[in-house]
């Protein structure tokens, strides 16, 4: 396995974000990913790649220029301690922009193709370390701590080469990546999460959601009870790996979250460390090459245990 990591994730580190009007402690802290790639060391995982720097150009693929130039420049011009809220590229107030957001989300996306790239070179299975995550963010909003889509922005990348299949475990439905590809046969969007009507992000990912025009039977979700049991969750996680090798994909990306784990402060499904490699297995039965990209998960003392039960179910493959 290889690993993509960079240190720059720890510029973004905004100060608060607002719950019912409220301000609380942002969840999506930087030690997240240092916690991960911590236990990664410890267990030698794998080898640790730094992220190459790619053209702006595969972000606008699946993001509006506007909104991605809103991102840069409004980003510049804040003062380190400010804590901005978007009024008109945002969906929600779980994403302030401080002064190097821009800096973090595009190396978090740099992380991601890099992954991608070395997916696309014959490697099998790369996990990257991806922070500020993405999934939530569609083509001209920001929202639920993600800025840039980094699993959009890599399945555009490799749908290039060939069909892609993203499986998103996050605990929140990606709202932001079932958008970007709504339309599309070439890149299929599998997602379990908690049930929206009571979850964020609350306006999408019901079961009727599956895709327009083209795109029609290529966008699946299982929303799933908010304290869903792991015997429910593996019921249906083997429905979605169905849905992946009947599409017969080139390529498979992950969207990662933990926050499916029974600790987590925001969520109430009852996945175990244990029941992570169980998930990683049945992926690895699907022989594709895998891109693993970090999203959600606020239990930050157990993330690197939950990472390492995943990849060791995963490293079968
Ligand atoms: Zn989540």
């Amino acid at each position: 396995m290889k690993i993509i990591y960079s240190s720059k994730h720890k510029l973004h580190n905004p100060a608060y974000e607002v719950y019912d009007m409220q301000q609380a402690p942002y969840a999506e802290v930087p030690e997240r990913i240092e916690i991960i790639a911590k236990k990664f060391r410890q267990e030698n995982a794998g080898e640790f790649i730094a992220p190459k720097s790619f053209p702006i150009s595969h972000v606008e693929k699946v993001h509006h220029k506007n909104y991605i130039e809103f991102l840069k420049n409004k980003s510049k011009s804040l003062k380190p301690t400010d804590n901005f809220f978007a009024s008109y590229f945002t969906t929600d107030t779980y994403a302030p922009m401080t002064k190097d957001t821009f800096v973090a989300a595009k190396e978090s996306a740099d992380i991601a193709l890099t992954g991608a790239e070395l997916l696309e070179n014959g490697e099998k299975l790369i996990y990257a370390l991806c922070r500020p995550p993405g999934h939530h963010s569609g083509a001209y909003n920001m929202g639920g701590y993600c800025y840039i889509n980094n699993a959009a922005v890599a399945a555009e990348y490799l749908s290039a080469k060939g069909k892609v299949a993203i499986l998103d475990i996050d605990y929140h439905h990606g709202n932001g990546t079932q958008q970007m590809f709504y339309d599309r046969d070439d890149i299929l969007y599998v997602s379990l999460h908690a049930d929206p009507r009571e979850k964020y992000p609350y306006i999408t990912g019901f079961k009727e959601e599956t895709g327009i025009a083209d795109g029609v039977g290529f966008n699946i979700n299982y929303p799933l009870p908010v304290d869903a049991s792991e015997i429910l969750y593996k019921k249906t996680l083997q429905q979605a790996i169905k849905n992946i090798k009947k599409f017969n994909p080139n390529f498979l990306v992950i969207s990662a979250g933990f926050d499916t784990y029974i600790k987590d402060p925001i969520a109430a499904f009852k996945l175990t460390i244990p029941f992570y490699k169980e998930i990683g297995l049945q992926i690895a039965s699907l022989q594709l090459p895998t891109l693993v990209i970090q999203e959600g998960g606020y239990f930050v003392s157990d993330l690197g245990d939950i990472a390492w039960s995943l990849v060791k179910g995963l490293s079968f493959c």
